[in-house]
């Protein structure tokens, strides 16, 4: 438990906690504004090539099209989300739900394994952050040292930092909405005047103001407290996952480098960390690998830079601060068979074919008939008992469909729709009116079994079924 002291009896009544509680919080409980500095070396080389890679797919993506259809859309308004090429409509509910549940256990999977590298190296949070807004931050503000000491910056610098932040974040919202509306609906967009589409205007300009506020002001507290997957690293962590640690053993004692004044001098025996602090100054979290894992840490492996450039300059081995496990460190055997790597795959491997099985299952049309709210039942001036239903009819194919309809039983039933063609546009569900009209005799004990045989143009067919009501013969 932290214990609280007053920092001074005398002046403050602020109680101060004896140890650091966030690397971002001053004791005083104001931010700390990190500007860690860039630690040049090969693996900042590797994430800075795979993030312009992704921020190419990124910007890309919305625009490749699969046989003419988007490879990837989420139209929310129309509950329809394109994966693949591939198009979840409403009635994929089960679809949709394995797919999920496949992708979080992918994701449990992948942690258990590489520990939080996402973070570090694909996250667009990340991606965007150390690859594109902090490097305009140090071209106009300059390389600012010793993780958040401001220097002070030519007011001109900062409003040309921010103006040009502004225009990337235009850039960005107007990309991230093409995934939920498509580019050709968005390039109508950008073409026309706000006032033509004030909705979807409104939506652009909250999403800039969000990446705004995330990428001048929340930054690295997104990764912090915001993000649930950085929140459940703890669960998802075991011993064997990769995680970027410090070699305690070789790095202590720490110390500062001493040269000998004299032959006889003795030096203190310490372990290859000089205390030079640069693996601190270079964290975009603020925290010192050398106390630990810490859930704050997004594995950018920065200090890893940091730190192989000082054993470098002061001609040690590298990795003192390295990929590692916590296995591993503690002198245990690592091993890629563990409960959660045999339970996690085969558990993958099961929703794989769960998957497939309702894909391949799934029909080209879906019918559902449902009786309609009001009157159970009317007469006709015939005498013959009228239900009023609606069928329900989806087409899940991507060319036009044209259905037709037919009572199997009870026999003598007639049933009459609201409209003469009964055509469905590719991917469209439609709702019809239909009257069953059935001779009275049908009913028994007020109920009647009502089955429809739907068939579309290519003899594909269903057989729905429903209760009848009417007289209580
Ligand atoms: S960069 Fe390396 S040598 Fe410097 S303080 Fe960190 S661990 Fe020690
Ligand atoms: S401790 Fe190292 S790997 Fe972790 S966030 Fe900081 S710099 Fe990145």
């Amino acid at each position: 438990m932290i214990e609280l002291k007053p920092i001074n009896k005398m002046s403050s009544p602020i109680l101060q906690p004896e140890e650091h509680v966030l690397s971002t919080l001053e004791s005083d409980g104001s931010r700390r504004w990190l500007k860690p500095k860039l630690s040049k070396g090969v693996l900042l080389f590797r994430r800075r090539v795979l993030a312009y890679v992704l921020i190419a797919i990124f910007t890309v993506l919305p625009f490749i099209k699969i046989g003419g259809k988007p490879f990837i859309l989420l139209d929310i308004p129309a509950r329809e989300f394109t994966v693949f090429g591939f198009t979840f409509l409403p009635t994929d509910t089960v679809l949709l739900a394995i797919f999920l549940v496949g992708l979080l256990l992918s994701v449990f999977l992948f942690t258990t394994l590489f520990g939080r590298v996402w973070c570090g190296w694909a996250c667009p949070q990340t991606v965007y952050m150390e690859f594109l807004f902090r490097p305009i931050e140090r071209l106009f503000e300059g390389t600012v040292g010793r993780g958040g000491h401001k220097k002070k910056v030519a007011s001109w610098r900062v409003a040309a930092k921010y103006v040009v932040y502004f225009v990337l974040c235009v850039y960005l919202a107007n990309t991230f909405l093409a995934y939920f509306v498509g580019v050709d609906r968005l390039s109508q967009w950008v073409t026309q005047s706000p006032l033509e589409h004030p909705i979807p205007f409104a939506i652009m300009a909250a999403v800039t103001f969000a990446m705004m506020f995330d990428f001048c002001y929340f930054r690295e507290q997104m990764c912090l407290i915001a993000c649930p997957y950085g929140r459940f690293q703890s669960v998802l962590l075991d011993q064997n996952s990769l995680i970027v640690a410090y070699d305690e053993n070789r790095g202590e004692p720490r110390g500062k480098l001493k040269k000998k004044k004299s032959q006889t001098d003795a030096l203190p025996i310490l372990g290859d960390c000089i205390n030079c602090g640069n693996c601190v100054t270079t964290c975009p979290t603020g925290i010192d690998i050398r106390d630990g894992l810490q859930m704050e840490c997004i594995n950018c492996t920065q200090c890893i830079d940091a730190c192989n450039i000082v054993m470098e300059k002061i001609g040690r081995e590298p990795d003192l601060i390295r990929f590692s496990s916590q296995a591993k460190d503690s002198g245990k055997a690592s091993s890629l068979l563990r409960a959660r790597t045999v339970i996690y795959p085969l558990l993958l491997l099961g929703i794989a074919s769960a998957f497939l099985a309702v894909f391949l299952l799934s029909k080209t049309f879906d019918a559902v008939v449902l009786r309609e709210p009001g009157n159970p039942y009317t007469r006709t001036d015939e005498g013959q008992i009228r239900n009023i239903l609606k069928l329900k009819l989806t087409n899940r194919t991507d060319e036009a469909m044209e259905f037709t309809a037919v009572v199997q039983q009870p026999a003598n039933a007639v049933l009459q729709f609201s409209e003469d063609e009964v055509k469905i546009a590719p991917r469209e569900t439609k709702t019809f009116h239909i009257n069953i009209v059935a001779p009275p005799e049908s009913f028994e004990l007020g109920r009647a079994n009502l089955e429809i045989l739907v068939q579309n143009q290519n003899q594909v067919s269903r057989t729905l079924k429903l209760k009848l009501i009417g007289p209580y013969n």
